[in-house]
C-alpha cells in the first residue's frame, strides 16, 4: 500500500463507528461531536428538509445518536478566519512570504509535504477548523465545563477521508491524548442512523449546544470552494480599509467547480488578489511557477483537494447527478444570506472566545493551540515515520 497512489495519503479508510458507539455507551465519558459546515448540505437532500431547517435537523440528529453535547465545526470556521487573515494581514505588513496559501485542507496540505515541500513557508500556520476545533473544546471547554480532558470524547464528523489521518498526525496528541478522539464521515453518520433505526420523523431539529452556538454565514461557505477566501477577503478588506464592509459581501467570482477561479479586491487603494484552486492538479502550475521564483500575481490562494470543495468530500454519498452538487452548494449559500451574522470577526461567541481565553488572534495561546508547523515527508511508501506514528496512534 502506497501513499503515491493517494496523494492525499487518505488511503487508510477506516470506520470508527463501534469506537463511536463504545464511547456513547460509557457512562464515564462526556462524549461531544462537531459537525462540519459541508455535512448539512447532504442533510438537505438526504432527509428532504429545506436549506433553513438543515442545521437544526442535524443537532437533532446528532442528539438522537446519543451524543452529549452537539457543537457547530462552522464556529471553527471563524476562528480560522480570524487566525488566517491577521496571519495574512501581518505577512503582506511584514514583507513575509507571498502569497499565502490556505492550509484547511488536510489532502493539500499532505500532497505539500509529499510533493512541493519547498513551499511548505507559503502555507499558512493555521491549524485546520478540525483540529482548531479539537484544541478549543479539550482545553476551552473542559475547563469551562469541569471535564478532566481523558474523560471527553471529541469526535468530528466531516465529508473528508484526509481529516481522518489529520486527527491521528502524532503532532496533534498533546502529552498523549488526543485533540480529536474519532473522525466519521457523513456517510457513516447516516449508517450510525440507519443501524439504530433512526428515521426522519423520529428526529427533534434543536439548537447546537453553548458555547460555541452562534455561527457566521462566512464560516458555512468553508463547505465549497471559494468560501475560505471569500470568509478572509470580508475580514481583509474592512482591516485593509478601516472601514465596515456593508455591501459587495458576495464574491461570486470565486464561487463555483471550475478548477482555478480569481478575483482581486480594490478598496481604498488597497488590493488583494486571490486566486481559488480546487483539484490538487490544477494547483501544479502556480505552485511549480513559485519554486522557479516567478511572480504568480496572487497575494492569497486557497487550495481544497476535493473539485469544488468540501461539498464534493469523498466521505459525502455519491452524487447522482453534478446538479446535486450545484443543490449542496446552494444550500450553503443560502445559509450565508439569511445569517445573522455574515463576517466571522462579528460572531459574537469568537469575540467572547478571545475576550476570556485567547486573548486576541495570533496570540502566544492561540499560537500553543490553534497554529502547527509542517515537515516535508521525503518517500512516498507506506513506511514513512508520519505514517508508522499514526498507524500506532489509531491502534490505541
Ligand atoms: Fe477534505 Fe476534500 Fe474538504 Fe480537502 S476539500 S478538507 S480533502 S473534503
Amino acid at each position: 500500500q502506497c501513499v503515491n497512489a493517494c496523494p492525499c495519503g487518505a488511503l487508510r479508510v477506516r470506520t470508527e463507528r463501534g469506537k463511536v458507539f463504545n464511547a456513547i455507551n460509557d457512562p464515564s465519558k462526556t462524549v461531544v461531536a462537531f459537525v462540519a459546515p459541508a455535512v448539512r448540505s447532504i442533510i438537505s437532500s438526504h432527509f428532504g428538509v429545506t436549506y433553513d431547517e438543515a442545521s437544526p435537523f442535524m443537532a437533532g440528529l446528532l442528539k438522537k445518536l446519543g451524543f452529549d453535547k452537539v457543537f457547530d465545526f462552522t464556529f471553527a470556521a471563524d476562528l480560522t478566519i480570524v487566525e488566517e487573515t491577521t496571519e495574512f494581514l501581518t505577512r503582506v505588513e511584514s514583507k513575509g512570504v507571498m502569497p499565502q496559501f490556505t492550509s484547511c485542507c488536510p489532502g493539500w496540505v499532505n500532497y505539500v509535504e509529499r510533493k512541493y515541500p519547498e513551499i511548505i513557508p507559503h502555507l499558512s500556520t493555521c491549524k485546520s477548523p478540525q483540529m482548531m476545533m479539537g484544541a478549543t473544546v479539550k482545553n476551552h471547554y473542559s475547563k469551562l465545563a469541569g471535564i478532566d480532558k481523558k474523560d471527553l470524547y471529541v469526535v468530528s464528523i466531516v465529508p473528508c477521508i484526509a481529516k481522518k489521518f489529520e486527527a491521528y498526525r502524532p503532532e496533534f496528541a498533546p502529552e498523549g491524548i488526543r485533540d480529536v478522539d474519532a473522525v466519521i464521515t457523513s456517510s457513516e453518520m447516516l449508517k450510525m442512523a440507519d443501524l439504530k433505526f433512526i428515521e426522519t420523523k423520529d428526529i427533534v431539529p434543536q439548537e447546537f449546544d453553548e458555547p460555541y452556538k452562534q455561527v457566521s454565514g462566512a464560516g458555512i461557505l468553508f463547505g465549497a470552494s471559494g468560501g475560505v477566501a471569500e470568509a478572509a477577503l470580508r475580514m481583509a478588506v474592512e482591516k485593509l480599509t478601516g472601514k465596515a464592509l456593508t455591501d459587495h459581501l458576495d464574491f461570486e467570482e470565486i464561487r463555483g467547480f471550475e478548477g482555478v477561479k480569481e478575483a482581486t479586491v480594490e478598496a481604498d487603494g488597497a488590493k488583494v488578489r486571490v486566486a481559488v484552486i480546487s483539484g490538487l492538479h490544477n494547483a501544479e502550475p502556480i505552485v511549480e511557477r513559485i519554486i522557479k521564483g516567478e511572480e504568480v500575481g496572487y497575494d492569497l490562494i486557497e487550495v481544497m483537494a476535493c473539485p469544488g470543495g468540501c461539498i464534493c468530500g469523498a466521505g459525502h454519498p455519491v452524487p447522482e447527478k453534478i446538479d446535486s452538487l450545484e443543490k449542496r452548494q446552494s444550500v450553503l449559500v443560502n445559509i450565508d444570506k439569511t445569517s445573522k451574522y455574515r463576517k466571522s470577526q462579528e460572531n459574537p461567541d469568537i469575540l467572547r472566545l478571545y475576550k476570556e481565553f485567547f486573548g486576541e488572534a495570533n496570540s502566544h495561546l492561540a499560537h500553543e493551540l490553534l497554529h502547527t508547523h509542517y515537515s516535508p515527508v521525503f518517500g512516498t511508501c507506506s513506511c514513512d515515520n508520519t505514517l508508522k506514528k499514526a498507524d500506532s496512534a489509531f491502534k490505541t
